[in-house]
This record gives C-alpha cells, sequence and structure tokens, in this order.
C-alpha cells in the first residue's frame, strides 16, 4: 500500500523511515514537511496539496509533535485517508475523541501507536501477569533529555508533556501488561522555573505501584518495570526488551519480525486491511490525571 509520511524530524528519519522500507507492506510515495525530506520520495510542505495531487495515497502517518498533530489527522480523516498517529495520540484526550469520532464518520481507521508496547518482552511480560495478584510495582524511567531531544523545545512549552514524552512510553506498557486498571492517588510534578512542563515526576498509583519519571539523567539510563505479585517478582528492564522472573532471565519469543516500528507498521497493514480503528486512550488519562492531582514544584531552571 502507499502511505505519505508527514513531520519529518528526528523519529521520522530514525525509525519510520526506515521500517517502511524494509516492509513487505509499504511504499512510501510521499512525505509532507515544512523542513524535511527523504532522498527519492516526492515531498509536499503542505498536507492538504499532498491529498488534492494523490488520491490514489490511502494511508497517511503522522510523525510531528502532538500539539500540531492533531489538526492534521482531522484533516487527513475528512479527506478519507487512514491515519496512523506516534505516540501520544494527541495532547488532550478531548482531541483523542474528536479524532476517533472523525474516523467513524469518514469510514477509516485511525491507529494511535503505541511503540512501547511492540518491545520485545512486553507481551510475555502480559501473559505472566495474567491472573496474579498484584502486591506492589516500580517503575523507573530516567534519561537524559540533552541526549534523547536534543533542542526540542517543544517537550517544554505547554502540551509537549515534559518528562511524560518518554514516562507514557512506561504507561503504556503497564496499562498493556497488568490485569487490572490502576488509578493515580498521587504525583509531585518538578517543573523548571523558566518552563511550562515537569523534567521530573514522582507518582503514586493504588496497588502500592510507584513512578519515577526523571529526565536529569546522565550516564546510565534506566528504563525498568518491576512488579511484585504473590507469585513472584517480574523485572522488564530495557524499556520492556528483557525480563526476569525472581531474577533469572527469560528467553524472548521467536517473532516474526524484529523492532518495534516494523511491527507497528505490519500492525497497520492490518487495521487498513480489516478497515478497523485502535485508539486507546488509557496511558494518556494516567498522565493527564498526574496533571489534574499533581503537586506543582518549581525547580532549577533548564536550558539545553
Ligand atoms: P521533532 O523532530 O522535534 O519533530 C518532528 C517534525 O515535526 C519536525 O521535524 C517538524 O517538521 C514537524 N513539526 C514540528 N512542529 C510542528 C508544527 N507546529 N506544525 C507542523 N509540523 C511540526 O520531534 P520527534 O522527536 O520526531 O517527535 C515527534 C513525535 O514522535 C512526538 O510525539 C514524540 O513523542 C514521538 N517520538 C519521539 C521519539 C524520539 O526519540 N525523539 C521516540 C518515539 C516517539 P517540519 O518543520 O519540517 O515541518
Amino acid at each position: 500500500m502507499k502511505i505519505a509520511l508527514v513531520g519529518i524530524g528526528k523519529i521520522a528519519l530514525d525509525q519510520h523511515v526506515p521500517a517502511l522500507q524494509a516492509s513487505p507492506d509499504w511504499e512510501l510515495v510521499a512525505t509532507v514537511s515544512r523542513n524535511g525530506t527523504v532522498d527519492g520520495v516526492e515531498a509536499f510542505t503542505d498536507l492538504s496539496a499532498m491529498l488534492a495531487a494523490r488520491s490514489d495515497i490511502r494511508v497517511v502517518s503522522l510523525c510531528m509533535p502532538p500539539m500540531a498533530r492533531t489538526d492534521y489527522a482531522l484533516t487527513a480523516l475528512r479527506a478519507g485517508r487512514y491515519v496512523m498517529l506516534e505516540k501520544p495520540p494527541a495532547a488532550t484526550l478531548s482531541a483523542c475523541d474528536m479524532l476517533a469520532e472523525a474516523a467513524r464518520r469518514a469510514r477509516v481507521g485511525i491507529f494511535a501507536t503505541w511503540h512501547s508496547r511492540e518491545a520485545r518482552m512486553v507481551a510475555t511480560a502480559k501473559d505472566w501477569l495474567a491472573g496474579k495478584k498484584i502486591k506492589s510495582g516500580q517503575i523507573t524511567w530516567r534519561e537524559d533529555v540533552r541526549k534523547w531531544h536534543p533542542g526540542q523545545d517543544w517537550v517544554f512549552e505547554t502540551g509537549g508533556m515534559g518528562v511524560f514524552d518518554p514516562g507514557i512510553n512506561a504507561l503504556s506498557i503497564l496499562t498493556e501488561i497488568l490485569p487490572d486498571p490502576v488509578q493515580v492517588l498521587q504525583a509531585r510534578l518538578e517543573v523548571p522555573a523558566n518552563r511550562q512542563t515537569p523534567i521530573a515526576a514522582q507518582i503514586a498509583f493504588s496497588d502500592n505501584i510507584s513512578a519515577d519519571f526523571d529526565w536529569r539523567q546522565e550516564g546510565p539510563q534506566t528504563w525498568t518495570i518491576e512488579i511484585v505479585t504473590d507469585a513472584g517478582t517480574l523485572s522488564l528492564q530495557n524499556g520492556g526488551a528483557d525480563m526476569t522472573i525472581d531474577g533469572a532471565s527469560c528467553a524472548a519469543p521467536e517473532a516474526a519480525l524484529s523492532g518495534e516500528y516494523p511491527r507497528l507498521y505490519s500492525r497497520m497493514a492490518e487495521l487498513v486491511h480489516a478497515g478497523q480503528s485502535e485508539l486507546d486512550t488509557r496511558p494518556m488519562a494516567l498522565v493527564a490525571d498526574c496533571f489534574v492531582i499533581g503537586d506543582r514544584i518549581s525547580v532549577d531552571p533548564f536550558h539545553f
């Protein structure tokens, strides 16, 4: 199927373009970006112009930051195109509802991706936790914002989510693997004095689960989720790529495709063939609740 990629920046070039170029399902035939291009691919700077010129393209994948993305998604859906969204699906939950309704009315599908759910051991973790009683949990998501978001001021602007931009990846895994939903009980948001969004957050969820998100981590980076159950302790490490049970390594399952983004595009192909949507807003709801009930603490100014 022919696909257009919109918002040619870091994640489009790091992950989407290689995944599409290696995929048997997809042919990348157009880009839309004010500045970016992909060698050998027809380039547009305006989405509506691309949609008008290329009625043969049924699917549009949107890779720009969330604040800008909703208008692009509505335009593409109303033009009758299937839409794939980078995470988070939008900056607000009400925008997610609008997108779902626009897709329904246009009789096309929308796929709100959560790339971390495609990490190698996430499905295995979900299977292992099924039917077990959760006693407690600890999420530690500590990384260096200067390394992963060099110069990207939008992450600290309103709607950019701050440290929840990576933190929502952990929450996308949590909401996928736990047998039951959790709620946010308390949150502490550390916001640099010169910015709008948190650089660190500590969250208490129900079931004695807590999270420590921090963007000031230099040196080794940590992306782990540990869940203590009545039948042992599961630990997901390296963002879900590795897993132990009571300290013993678990073997990775056989997989037809390796890599989070190849798996996302394979799923998108299935959804288009089936004429279906997938838009799970549970990770967004947890983030929104942190902003609603969290204490805001002012911390040192942050400069890239
Ligand atoms: P980015 O490089 O800062 O932005 C991507 C592109 O979006 C930019 O090159 C820009 O292209 C376009 N854009 C930015 N602001 C725009 C606006 N106001 N209107 C229209 N287009 C705009 O960001 P990114 O790191 O790729 O992240 C984009 C999304 O991917 C985010 O939602 C992020 O959470 C997600 N993501 C990022 C990573 C990562 O490692 N960076 C990993 C996984 C997921 P033009 O200026 O050329 O139009």
